[in-house]
């Protein structure tokens, strides 16, 4: 489901913004359009576990930095934390694709019987679907008994379930995707920790996180649909406070333990 702004779409005062919904009606143009949404779904989650790595390490390298650590110190709690944070975003994505997946196969097994008990009453049931989705009543007969002769079984998951073979649930590539994305993100403020000068190494870090954010954000607003520049924003903005709240806790914690 995309997200939807109406102030897109308004200007301030409440009034329709006549720029946007020009940019919006555009002449058709011979290329079919692109739906991003077919593969967007590991895309997203890609995005989402490299926006993680980044700001969790970020967060965690400053944090520690901001305590006058010792530039060991720093890229070992990186590290660990780069590990750690991709293992369990494995782990964590890994189970809840699987119940995912469990469920849909529950429902693919429940409708392949009820396909082999009654198959009349399941032709009328996926008739009358297409009946409600406008077809009239002869037609949405025909269509259901066509598409029942070219396959049971996927008609009704498709059209009675919701579920396509295509983004059937894969636990497995969900749990590399979002452990490789992850460590990739937590790569990036770790590099620029590590191979940074002491005196320069928390602005560094600071504004290669700001930015590799602000270019994840706007590559997830693209694939979802939304707003860039205000997705953009947002994850900028919570990066910044994020960042400024551990290193602001490292700060407080390295000057009231003795080392
Ligand atoms: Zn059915």
């Amino acid at each position: 489901m995309r997200p939807r702004y109406s102030t897109a779409r308004q200007t301030p005062s409440g009034g329709p913004n006549v720029q946007y919904l020009r940019s919006r009606v555009r002449a058709p143009s011979t290329r079919p359009e692109v739906h991003l949404s077919h593969r967007s779904n590991w895309l997203r989650a890609a995005v989402l576990g490299a926006n993680d790595g980044i700001l969790s390490t970020a967060s965690l390298v400053l944090g520690v930095a901001a305590s006058g650590a010792s530039g060991t110190a720093i890229v070992t709690a990186g590290i660990a934390g780069l590990v750690a944070g991709a293992l369990s975003m494995a782990a964590g994505e890994y189970v809840s694709v699987s119940s995912q997946r469990d469920a849909e196969e529950a429902d693919l097994r429940l409708e392949r019987r009820e396909l082999s008990a009654d198959p009349a009453g399941e032709l009328r049931e996926l008739a009358g679907i297409y009946e409600r989705r406008g077809l009239s009543p002869e037609l949405a007969s025909e269509v259901a008994q066509s598409l029942s002769h070219r396959g049971a079984l996927e008609a009704h998951a498709r059209d009675e379930l919701g579920l396509d073979e295509e983004r059937l649930a894969r636990p497995l590539q969900a749990a590399w995707t979002s452990a490789l994305s992850f460590s990739l993100g937590a790569a990036l403020p770790l590099l620029a920790v590590g191979l940074t000068p002491a005196s320069a190494r928390i602005p560094t870090t600071v504004v290669v996180t700001l930015l590799a954010l602000g270019l994840l954000g706007d590559l997830g607003a693209r694939l979802g649909g939304a707003p860039r520049r205000a997705a953009a924003t947002r994850v900028v903005c919570w990066g910044a406070l994020a960042m400024a709240i551990t290193a602001g806790i490292g700060a407080v914690v390295g000057a009231v333990t003795p080392v």
